[in-house]
């Protein structure tokens, strides 16, 4: 039985594939060095938002050589270009996430789970009402409390 509940934002697969990465990255005038594609590669596959260290030991697996300033250097680059949104919570290391759509993140206090929340439907307009002749370029909206498995089963979603 599929469990997952309205709001959280599954990761599409189509957007997981090389080919579809490596074009991403051409298509952003980035040359697609072996050590970018598997950073990028990494990042896309990663549901949980790691930070720059997770990746780091998730890329070394498959590019034993590859060095932590490379991975913070590919890091970086790609989120210069918009292909991946660095997430920066209160008094904690930046984290990672491939959604490049619209939408906010709920951190949980207790086990540090960082989840894809969609935002509500008009986006940042609704967010706060503005005073005339401002507008909103971009926002960083993140919510923090405590997810289903760290409530207790009893009041989580049933799974069985
Ligand atoms: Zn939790
Ligand atoms: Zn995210």
């Amino acid at each position: 039985m599929d469990c997952r509940v309205g709001g959280i934002i599954p990761v599409s697969s189509t957007l997981l594939e090389r080919s579809h990465l490596t074009s991403s990255l051409v298509s952003s005038g980035l040359r697609c060095t072996p050590q970018r594609l598997e950073v990028f590669e990494v990042v896309s596959h990663s549901g949980d938002h790691p930070t720059a260290e997770e990746i780091f030991k998730r890329a070394k697996r498959t590019m034993p050589d590859l060095s932590f300033a490379t991975v913070y250097n590919c890091l970086s680059t790609l989120v210069q270009h918009g292909l991946v949104r660095q997430v920066t919570l209160d008094r904690a290391p930046a984290r990672f996430c491939p959604n490049m759509r619209e939408h906010c993140h709920f951190y949980c206090d207790h086990c540090g789970a960082v989840l894809d929340i969609e935002t509500p439907t008009g986006g940042s307009s609704h967010l706060a009402p503005l005073p005339q002749g401002y507008r909103i370029s971009s926002y960083n909206l993140s919510l923090r409390g405590t997810c289903p498995a760290c409530t207790g089963s009893a009041l989580g979603p049933r799974c069985d």
